[in-house]
């Protein structure tokens, strides 16, 4: 029990960290004229403090009180919390990009309703159009494999679908690039190609959980990168010219939509199964076939599984839809079944179970 925590472990560790940058940004905001009063901010102390708490307990660590809580948002999150990961809450009195997500996770965030109101002018402007499904997949698919891009191809996709160039991508944001000589450069994210955050001599993909556990995060002390985790440098790229997407699109379209990428290819090389990826008026990510078999797939990279749950609890649907997780998130599996309602109409896998389950399909 002592090194193996079970379901209720990973609730408690999830739940904490939820918490924990809900208190961590009204900690941040305190004194200022934004919203969140003292009483929210003892109270979400108090939450993050006991669920934390709960978690250590497996782990035989002492409790931890609400002051000692605040007291660690600037360490990382696994000296306080045991697996909770490598980053921290707050720096410098301000919370953290990653902070950001995991509180905007909790609730409604503001980043994701740009992204969703983007996608449905696309589809409102294709629709009834002969085309419609296979340009909305294609701009879909530009938007996943190009994080960054000739501004003049950018320009292109997004008019093919008749939304503004300025509606999805921008310029390549300051803090990204780097002066050499008379020319302006940035480092793309081996993993998602979004031009990399330069902090010091940090150079990361700072706002991505799962960028950072790949290994996107270089020294920059010398002329070149030097890799501080298990992705290879990425060679500079002039940023004259170039456009690279705005965060919401990022962080909404790309970062699921590698996994949902990936999921598409290892489907398809399936013999017999045929793979239709963002089905053009349904609300899912990938309809696969097979023979008469038939899954709906909706494809699901959240760092919470308690605020996944809880979405999913909100948005019930008629047909049976399967929720599937990155392998790297297999354990959120037990809590999105013990969470989710039982009709509410969705199963749960991992991105290898569900090609498992698709394969031995007579
Ligand atoms: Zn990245």
């Amino acid at each position: 029990m002592l090194d193996t925590p079970d379901h209720s472990d990973i609730l408690a560790r999830d739940k904490a960290l939820t918490l924990a940058a809900l208190a961590a940004t009204s900690w941040c905001a305190r004194g200022s004229a934004a919203v969140p009063t003292g009483g929210t901010l003892v109270e979400r102390a108090m939450l993050a403090a006991s669920w934390a708490s709960r978690a250590r307990r497996s782990y035989g660590l002492p409790a931890l009180s609400p002051a000692d809580l605040l007291a660690c948002l600037e360490q990382p999150v696994s000296d306080w919390l045991p697996d909770g990961g490598a980053f921290n809450l707050v720096e410098g009195g301000q919370p953290t990009p990653i902070c950001q997500d995991l509180a905007d996770d909790a609730g409604t965030s503001p980043l994701a309703e740009i992204e969703q109101r983007i996608i449905r002018d696309v589809m409102r402007h294709l629709l009834g159009r002969a085309d419609g499904a296979a340009a909305y997949t294609a701009f879909r698919r530009f938007l996943v494999e190009h994080a960054h891009a000739e501004s003049s191809a950018a320009a292109a996709a997004a008019q093919s679908v008749g939304v503004e160039f300025a509606q999805v991508y921008s310029h390549i944001a300051p803090a990204a690039v780097i002066a050499r000589g008379k020319q302006s450069e940035f480092y793309p994210c081996p993993r998602c190609r979004w031009p990399m955050h330069v902090h010091g001599t940090l150079v990361s993909c700072h706002r991505s959980e799962t960028c950072l556990a790949a290994g996107a995060r270089f020294d920059l002390s010398e002329a070149s990168l030097v890799g501080l985790g298990a992705l290879p440098p990425p060679s500079p790229v002039l940023a004259q010219g170039k456009a690279a997407l705005r965060p919401g699109i990022w962080r909404f379209t790309v970062l699921p939509g590698l996994e949902e990428l990936d999921l598409e290819r290892r489907l398809a090389a399936i013999d017999g199964a045929t793979v239709m990826l963002w089905p053009f008026v349904d609300a899912y990510d990938l309809d696969v076939r097979r023979g008469e078999a038939r899954w709906r797939i909706d494809v699901k990279d959240h760092s919470s599984a308690v605020s996944l749950a809880r979405h999913l609890n909100d948005r019930q649907v008629t047909e049976t839809t399967w929720i599937v997780v990155p392998d790297r998130r297999e354990a959120q599996i037990p809590v999105l079944e013990r969470l989710v309602a039982r009709d509410a109409g969705y199963r749960f896998a991992s991105s290898s179970e569900i090609v498992r389950r698709v394969k031995e399909a007579a």
